[in-house]
């Protein structure tokens, strides 16, 4: 016959069975013979009971012959049975001991009290502490027997409200939240309001609480610095979070810290918002910028390197890196910019000292014109030949004068125009630096090699070098190793100062066809034209013994540094990227194989 499974069915079967075995219909009876027929399974209350017998065998506190032995009275409903092995419980050196757990008489005690009726405890609220406290403490003998103790004072007190039983059904999530943490009743706690708790649990909350406090301190407060209304929000919160010491202080506390969570969130968005308008304003303005100011070379460059910026996802790090950039190349262009005025002044000066000299000649030759036009009147006048010869002897001394003077004025006009085209050739000089300073940006500003444009225009020229002239085109990629731990140990300054150092001894063994490009952080690429992959790798090695001659110098120390490397030949039509991801390919793997090494791309 098909084992009865519907809760009917099982009914029934009980009541043939209680009448087969002529026991009378009691409660405990019906019960008992109910889940000896549906099994375990159905009778919840059974598994808290095997539950805490395994507890107590798995930590050694039970032999498993007496708790097989307890189970089974516990299933029969044999008390006297139960008391036999109950009895057997070992008095070993624990039992003994004065203040040692008595967990006979305790299990005893609990059986009992399961067993009893208590006003306002059912099987099912039992079962819910009992295995609430088998969830928190099963693991830890020592904590066990002291809230076993507590929970079977609560239930022959018939007190209510174990571990995480409400009282209240209706009870609200955060006082249900509260008797979580809140511990057994009867065990009294000092300095708290709360319902009585043990001083394990006053401990606990008490360290939530901090934790709390900590959470809106370190965690939130740095991080809304710029909105000083949230910022003293936040530090009220931990106050408050510190000092709740009631479930009315809890729950006010619970409340007030949802509603900042919502601000927070609010205050988040608007941020992005803000932080994404700002974006497309930029966007804007260095599109449109660049096609008003045509022939501004040097605006041109710098346009083009925010928009490379603002094309890519912005980290903190590219932002930084963007501004140090930025501001290197201002700061030259400021120097520039400041001689090329300078230049343009005395330009000026010297056209209007021209002017000023042409106008003082035609001046000075337009006197001579009247005193000539005197002179000849004068001789037409007179036939005095001693007049004529004060005449003639007055007109030779300021035609004398009137030589010197132009003479003076040819010269001072020929170094005036010497001059003018000194500070022109001095203002195209000028000029051009300043377009040169907008061309640094295709630099590193840290270390002096590459950046990613500048590398981008290398590998341009020479992959269609190499395309045209059928040579060899190697690329090799390296990484310095352990390169946190320097920045750790001796600062980002020192790390910053490596990484020049490095790009140094590199450019120093490389040929001045190669170049060497900043690809990350501490990450280079170098494009070595005309190169086999043998070749390459050898350059890789002469930098590495290169490295281990010229120590790097911190602080009067000498800091070893090295780096893995992979090395990749540029196959024919392959393009930039893919060949130096096959050389960092090869430099991953000789960071697994132990670092400090350079490996060659296998195809
Ligand atoms: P390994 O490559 O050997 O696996 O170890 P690593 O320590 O070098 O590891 P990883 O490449 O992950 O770390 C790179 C570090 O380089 C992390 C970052 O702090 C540092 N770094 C990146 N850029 C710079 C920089 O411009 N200056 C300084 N000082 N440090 C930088
Ligand atoms: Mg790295
Ligand atoms: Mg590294």
């Amino acid at each position: 016959m098909a084992e009865p499974n519907k809760p009917n069915e099982i009914a029934r079967e009980t009541l043939k069975l209680l009448a087969s075995r002529r026991l009378t219909p009691t409660p405990d009876n019906y019960r008992r013979i109910y889940s000896e027929i549906a099994g375990p399974g159905f009778a919840d209350e059974d598994q808290a009971w095997r539950k805490l017998l395994k507890n107590l065998t798995q930590s050694g506190l039970l032999t498993p012959v007496l708790s097989k032995k307890m189970e089974k009275s516990l299933e029969a409903g044999d008390f006297a049975a139960l008391d036999a092995a109950l009895a057997e419980l070992p008095k070993g050196k624990k039992a003994k001991d004065k203040d040692a757990p008595k967990w006979g008489e305790l299990v005893g005690e609990l059986i009992r009290q399961w067993e009893l009726k208590q006003s306002g405890l059912n099987t099912a609220k039992k079962k819910a502490a009992l295995e609430r406290v088998l969830i928190n403490f099963g693991g830890e003998a020592d904590a066990l027997y002291p809230k076993l103790q507590a929970l079977v004072k609560a239930w022959s007190e018939s007190r209510v409200a174990p571990i995480g039983i409400p009282t209240d059904e209706s009870a609200d999530i955060s006082a249900n939240k509260a008797s979580e943490t809140a511990d057994l009743p009867g065990v009294q706690q000092e300095a708290s309001s709360f319902p009585a708790q043990g001083a394990a649990s006053l401990e606990i909350r008490r360290q939530l609480q901090e934790i709390v406090a900590q959470t809106l301190l370190m965690g939130v407060v740095p991080r809304i610095s710029l909105f000083a209304d949230l910022t003293e929000e936040a530090t009220r919160l931990a106050e408050s979070a510190r000092a709740a010491n009631d479930e009315i202080a809890m729950t006010a506390l619970s409340k007030n810290l949802k509603q900042f969570w919502i601000k927070l969130a609010l205050r988040n968005e608007s941020d992005v918002e803000v932080l994404e308008g700002l974006l497309r304003l930029i966007r804007l303005l260095t599109d449109n910028i660049g096609e008003l100011v045509v022939d501004d070379q040097w605006l041109h460059g710098q346009l083009a390197v925010l928009q490379d910026i603002i094309s890519h996802p912005m980290t903190p790090r590219t932002i930084y890196d963007a501004e140090q950039s930025f501001k290197a190349v201002l700061y030259k262009q400021g120097i520039l910019k400041h001689s090329l005025d300078e230049a343009k002044a005395t330009l000026k000066t010297m056209l209007t000292t021209f002017i000023d000299q042409l106008g003082a000649m035609s001046e000075s030759t337009g006197g001579y014109h009247a005193k000539i036009e005197q002179y000849a009147d004068a001789i037409g006048q007179t036939d005095d030949i001693y007049q004529i010869n004060l005449i003639l002897d007055n007109l030779l001394k300021d035609t004398k004068g009137m030589q010197l003077d132009i003479l003076r004025s040819r010269d001072e006009l020929v170094t005036a125009r010497l001059q003018v085209e000194e500070a022109e050739k001095r203002i195209q000089q000028l000029e051009s630096e300043l377009d040169a300073a907008s061309e640094l940006v295709k630099q590193d500003h840290l270390t002096g090699a590459l950046n990613r444009r500048g590398m981008d225009d290398v590998f341009e020229q020479e992959l269609a070098r190499a395309e045209r002239t059928g040579q060899p085109l190697a690329v090799a990629v390296m990484d310095i190793d352990f390169f946190k731990r320097l920045n750790d140990a001796y600062g980002h300054e020192a790390g910053d100062t490596a990484l020049v150092h490095l790009v140094q001894v590199v450019k120093d063994v490389i040929r001045p066809t190669d170049s060497i490009a900043r690809f990350g952080g501490e990450e280079f690429v170098i494009i070595l034209p005309n190169t086999d992959l043998d070749f390459a790798s050898e350059v890789m090695v002469r930098v590495q013994r290169e490295l281990t001659k010229r120590f790097f110098l911190h602080n009067n120390q000498r800091l070893l540094l090295t780096f893995s490397g992979g090395v990749a030949l540029r196959k024919t039509g392959e393009s930039a990227e893919s060949v130096i991801a096959r050389a960092d390919k090869a430099m991953y793997r000789a960071k697994e194989s132990g670092r400090n090494r350079v490996f060659a791309a296998d195809e």
